[in-house]
């Protein structure tokens, strides 16, 4: 198997790998394969396919040139289709060459797939990014089975139309043999943006959907993505970093509540803020006994629309530390810096109520971590908003609507009311979710359906 996606997590050069990460590496162990990704750097003229061994592990490095590298990543990836996908058109920023760049690098990477795979290979593609790889590696003549994950949200057809590439992509789209998404809804809506932009059909097949069009036939499956448990658990029995020592101790007494997220306009960091500004203007007395953490280290700061979120979170945070905060304490920490994965896992553990309310999510890894984290016997409170891919499983949470402010501030309080006998009862089937969609296992299900029949 060939896997590809955009970023590589490389022992080598340092990279504590992720969930997603380890998983794949050990896929790939098993398989005896190879993971193809950007190496980081920009072209040199002329440079090929880089092949690099770590431990029994084969990379497969490639270089893009700076420029269209920019216009790939910050340009069509993250300026047209993140925010289409994630249905803010309004935040779509268009530059003419864009589409051109990505283009280019999906030829360039099915030039390197190409290179590494033998006659039958199955190639495993991940996330926007790769969109129209399919078609590319085709047209080199590439005949094994070829699968997509979608890890981000499909967006309704009324938002997918205003993509000008629309068509170009979906044709592209029917090249691949399994694209898989994360929640039921994105599998019903990606059909259904395929079926209507390429005048093709839709039918159920096999616990999904297939689509036929442009002479191509395509299953989609639900593959709901997870984290792992145990590793977190692991993680938590290491000792605490001082840092999150002391905040334990500025803590005290407190109910804490914790956000964790990319600093990105999706995540709605703006509107739980908001939320609990309200919630503490019930009664302002909770200023003393409540403490909001979140943690937002700042991600694609090249793109506008992400300096303009920082900003804005900067801006709530400043207006709520300043009315709600004394000269002895604040209600209210941000932190604009990543904590590392063992930290995180600590403050996720210590936190009462975990606010994660995206307005839009593929899945989020943070709510089912959280989950992960807290004591069974004594369990946090998990908000979530019913955007994430997350809320189609963990119907046990307190499912929020983030445009609604005063819904989410109830939700605050129904949290650090709530008896521990509930909070208990939610857990436990929280975690059975999170058991039940952990890596391995999602891995597992995603491989079956790539091999050969
Ligand atoms: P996304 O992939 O859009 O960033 P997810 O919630 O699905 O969102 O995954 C994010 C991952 O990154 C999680 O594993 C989470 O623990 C980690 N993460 C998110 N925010 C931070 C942060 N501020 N510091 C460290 N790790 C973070």
């Amino acid at each position: 198997m060939i896997a590809v996606s955009n970023r590589i997590s490389r022992p080598a050069k340092g990279a504590s790998p992720g969930g997603l990460a380890q998983a794949l590496s050990e896929a790939l162990r098993g398989s005896n394969g190879m993971w193809i990704g950007w190496s980081g750097d920009f072209a040199r003229p002329g440079s090929d396919l880089e092949i690099e061994r770590d431990g029994d592990i084969t990379f497969g490095l490639v270089d893009i040139a700076e420029d269209t590298y920019h216009r790939y990543y910050e340009g069509y990836a993250n300026s047209v289709l993140w925010p289409l996908f994630h249905s803010r058109p309004d935040l779509a920023e268009r530059t003419p060459g864009d589409f051109a760049a990505y283009r280019t690098v999906n030829a360039e990477f099915a030039d390197a797939v190409a290179e590494a795979a033998q006659p039958g290979d199955t190639i495993w593609v991940h996330d926007y990014h790769f969109l129209i790889l399919a078609e590319a590696l085709r047209a080199r003549g590439l005949a094994g089975t070829i699968g997509l994950f979608i890890h981000i949200p499909c967006p309704p057809l009324d938002v997918f139309r205003r993509l000008a590439e629309a068509r170009t992509i979906v044709r592209a789209l029917t090249a691949f043999d399994t694209i898989a998404v994360q929640t039921r809804r994105d599998a019903a809506r990606l059909a259904e943006c395929m079926a209507a932009t390429a005048e093709g059909t839709i039918r159920t097949s096999r616990g999904g959907l297939r689509v036929d069009a442009c002479g191509g036939s395509v299953h989609i499956t639900v593959k709901p993505i997870g984290t792992q448990p145990a590793e977190i658990r692991r993680s938590l029995e290491t000792a605490r970093p001082a840092e999150v020592e002391a905040y334990l101790a500025r803590a005290a007494g407190r109910t804490k509540l914790i956000g964790v997220d990319r600093l990105d306009y999706s995540k709605g960091i703006p509107n739980r803020l908001l939320a609990y500004e309200r919630h503490l203007e019930g009664d302002r007395s909770r200023a003393g006994s409540t403490l909001f953490t979140q943690i937002a280290p700042p991600s694609r700061e090249a793109v506008a629309a992400y300096a303009a979120v920082r900003t804005e979170v900067e801006r709530i945070t400043g207006r709520i530390v300043g009315a709600f905060g004394d000269l002895a304490s604040s209600p209210l920490t941000l932190l604009t810096r990543p904590l590392d994965r063992v930290g995180v896992a600590h403050m996720l553990a210590n936190a009462d109520i975990a606010m994660v309310t995206p307005l839009a999510d593929g899945m989020n890894l943070v709510a089912k971590e959280f989950v992960a984290a807290q004591d069974p016997h004594d369990p946090g409170v998990l908000v979530l908003s019913k955007y994430a891919g997350a809320a189609e499983e963990m119907v046990d949470a307190l499912i929020v609507d983030p445009h609604d402010l005063d819904e989410m501030a109830a939700a605050i309080t129904a949290a650090r009311t709530m008896s521990r006998g509930e909070r208990r009862e939610r857990h436990r089937s929280l975690a059975a979710v999170v058991e039940r969609t952990r890596i391995e296992r999602w891995l597992g299900s995603c491989l079956k359906d790539l091999a050969p029949s």
